[in-house]
């Protein structure tokens, strides 16, 4: 194992929300509607100047609210910036010696900077998805009001609890199972509704207070941590062994077989049909001279292809997550191959097909999924998992025999007379080389760290 990949393990966070009800008195009111009024503010003007920031694009609003030539940005050519690189700065410009009143005492700084992360975040959204539109004004009549702060660790106050930073140490944080503290506000009553995480490595990252229009508030948490929230699951003293094949998606060592999901051949065929009408359009918008984005035809076209594909995705998606958690749920180890070895990827049409079902992401899946519910997923080398017998341990390919095909789906094992199914057999090698790692004293190198 190399050092990068035991730095990837380390760096692993798990995240997880946590809302509650929150009781504040009055006076804590007031303080939580100057920060929701104060977020919002910074937001909408962070909006507007995104409207006027334009000097080179001239639209109507350019005109009706010029952007001052002071905050102009140049490039070391001396190029006017675009407009979209001289948004995200706003902030710096909506500072306190404009608006003294965003310099109360009951103002909490955090909340202005994630204000400005709010608006960041709309436009990245608005680049991925064109759909959302660019950023918009949030009204004062929306009946659901709130703004976010982050929580801080100083170095300081965690150092009596050995350095570690916990629900209990930060600036926002757990007093006991009834009261919290937030900034600006302090004590504040909660009514948790369920119980809070008890391992041991769980951080505060993000608040964000709500008021409903019911009058509720809330206060929703994001904690971090880098040791799996959910529960361990009781052992089912299950093992398994799986082997993944091209006939079919996977047989395990139980003799059960999964077959290859069909969805993605009923649609291939539509997909297909669907892509060339496609590029039919591409050439005719080309040969006319017209651009791609101009054309109608074209976009409309575009826009199913991309639904079809996502279609098959999404399909192929849930499949691949009921299996893999269906696998770990019912079994305490599930051992696989190693597909880097496994000698089939060499063959290129099995490769492609490999590509199709998606057994990359499956094991991608067992291996974060195992961890989560307290299972045990390994990989292990694939090397004569198919050619041995799985009863007598007799090899094919030894002794004047020959080696197994891919063609021989079932066969007799010439030195103990066992019937086998080829794939189920193979399951089975498969589990018993994972057990076989399982007993050798753990080293950097077993299998169950890879
Ligand atoms: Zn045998």
């Amino acid at each position: 194992m190399t050092g990068g990949e035991k730095m990837k393990k380390n760096e692993m966070e798990y995240m997880m929300g946590l809302k509650m009800r929150i009781y504040p008195n009055r006076r804590q009111e007031e303080i939580f509607w100057k920060n929701i009024n104060a977020s919002r503010f910074v937001y909408n003007k962070l909006v507007a100047n995104s409207w006027t920031d334009s000097p080179i694009y001239s639209n109507k609003l350019d005109k009706l609210f010029p952007i001052p030539e002071e905050y102009w940005k140049y490039n070391k050519n001396g190029k006017l910036l675009k407009a979209s690189t001289v948004r995200p700065t706003g902030l710096a410009r909506i500072t306190k010696d404009k608006y003294p009143w965003l310099s109360d005492k009951d103002i909490d700084s955090d909340m202005l900077s994630k204000a400005e992360m709010s608006y960041k975040s709309a436009w990245n959204l608005f680049h991925k998805v064109h759909k959302s539109g660019t950023p918009n004004f949030k009204r004062k009549s929306n009946p659901n009001q709130g703004y976010r702060t982050s929580n801080h660790y100083s170095s300081n106050t965690i150092k009596k609890d050995g350095g570690v930073p916990s629900l209990y140490n930060g600036s926002i944080k757990f007093l006991d199972n009834k009261h919290i503290r937030l900034p600006k506000v302090g004590r504040i009553k909660v009514k948790l509704s369920k119980r809070l995480p008890n391992n041991q490595l769980v951080r505060i990252a993000t608040v964000s207070i709500k008021h409903l229009p019911t009058g509720e508030w809330f206060v929703s948490f994001l904690l971090k941590s880098d040791e799996p929230f959910k529960e361990q699951l009781p052992k089912t003293n299950s093992q398994v062994g799986y082997d993944l094949n091209t006939e079919n998606f996977l047989t395990d060592s139980y003799g059960n077989t999964i077959d290859n999901p069909r969805f993605y051949r009923s649609i291939k065929g539509r997909l297909a049909k669907e892509q060339r009408k496609l590029s039919r359009r591409a050439r005719r918008a080309k040969s006319e001279g017209r651009k791609l984005w101009k054309s109608k035809n074209y976009q409309k076209q575009r826009k199913l292809v991309a639904k079809l594909h996502a279609k098959v995705r999404n399909q192929r998606k849930d499949f691949l997550h009921n299996l893999s958690t269906t696998l770990i749920k019912n079994h305490d180890l599930v051992v696989g191959e190693n597909l880097k070895s496994k000698n089939m990827l060499k063959n290129h049409a099995l490769a492609m097909s490999i590509s199709d079902v998606g057994w990359r992401t499956f094991i991608g899946m067992l291996e974060y999924k195992a961890p989560m519910y307290g299972r045990i997923f390994i990989e292990i080398d694939p090397a004569y998992t198919t050619q041995q017998c799985s009863e007598c341990k007799f090899r094919m390919g030894t002794n004047n025999t020959r080696k197994l095909t891919l063609k021989d789906r079932e066969w007799t094992c010439p030195n103990c007379d066992t019937h086998h199914i080829r794939d189920w057999n193979a399951s089975k090698n498969i589990l018993a080389k994972g057990l076989i790692e399982l007993s050798k004293p753990l080293t950097e190198d077993s299998p169950i760290y890879k």
